[in-house]
């Protein structure tokens, strides 16, 4: 669908740490969106500062749903956008464009799937891994979450009913600064793949998160053997 300008009501922002939100908003305009899972919209923020200003976040909930969509926010205190949505009113109906965007998931049955996300990098994987799970796609599917410290993990509830369900869907979080009884993986996402990745040239990747990290991660899959086609990323910053 080409991107077109939508008006969508903020109906719940649900704190899920410290400083991540998740927000959900209803369609009016149009009342329905078609997408494909990995893209993303484009809001316009509205804080009173005349300047116009706009700022991208990745769809979490599935193209299935097709009257709401959700994201998943990290508040960045000095920021403009974020302090805006994590305060503007429930209720409040949000300008957007959408959708935007070519990180989306290639079939490939003869390959595993491996997520890598940092932080609120999960957004558009989310929507990825639960609409090939919908569609009924069997290959096995491993998402690498990392954090820095274990109060910042959220999902972890929805990720797991997401396994029992699903079970060629699993994950491993890891922590890279975490308190001495973390009984899980220790260091960060590209530790947890330069010990894992088996079998490179059966496995595609597809990476989100900020800065280095995207970057650092695709290296490092190229370094154990993927083929560059398999590598896909979304750098937020
Ligand atoms: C295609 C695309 C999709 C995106 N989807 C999401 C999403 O689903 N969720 C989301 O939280 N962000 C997402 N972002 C980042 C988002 O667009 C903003 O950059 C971010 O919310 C900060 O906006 P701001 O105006 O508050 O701060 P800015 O003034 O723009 O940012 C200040 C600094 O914060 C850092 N920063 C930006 N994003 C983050 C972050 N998530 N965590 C830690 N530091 C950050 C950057 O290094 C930047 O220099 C996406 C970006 C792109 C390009």
């Amino acid at each position: 669908m080409p991107p077109q300008a939508i008006t969508a009501k903020l109906t719940r922002r649900i704190p899920l740490t410290d400083d991540v939100y998740e927000l959900q908003f209803q369609l009016l305009k149009p009342e329905e969106i078609s997408f494909i899972a990995g893209q993303f919209v484009t809001i316009k923020v509205e804080d009173g500062n005349p300047k116009l200003f706009f700022r991208s976040y990745s769809i979490m909930s599935p193209p299935s749903q097709k009257k709401i969509i959700s994201t998943c926010i990290k508040l960045v205190p000095a920021g403009r956008a974020t302090p805006w949505l994590t305060t503007v009113s429930e209720g409040t109906d949000i300008s957007m464009m959408g959708p935007l965007g070519k990180f989306v998931f290639h079939e490939s049955p003869n390959k595993r799937s491996i997520f890598v996300a940092t932080g609120t990098g999960i957004t558009p994987l989310r929507c990825m891994i639960e609409d090939q799970l919908e569609k009924g796609n069997t290959t096995d599917m491993h998402l690498i979450w990392g954090f820095r410290f274990e109060k910042d993990i959220f999902y972890t509830e929805e990720l797991d009913n997401l396994h029992t369900q699903y079970p060629n869907f699993t994950y491993t979080i890891t922590v890279s600064r975490p308190e001495e009884e973390w009984k899980g993986s220790r260091g960060r996402v590209t530790d947890w793949l330069k010990a894992n990745i088996a079998t490179p040239a059966q496995t595609q990747v597809y990476i989100c998160g900020v800065g280095d990290m995207v970057t650092d991660t695709a290296t490092i899959c190229e370094e154990i053997g993927m083929a560059k086609e398999d590598i896909h990323f979304e750098k937020y910053a």
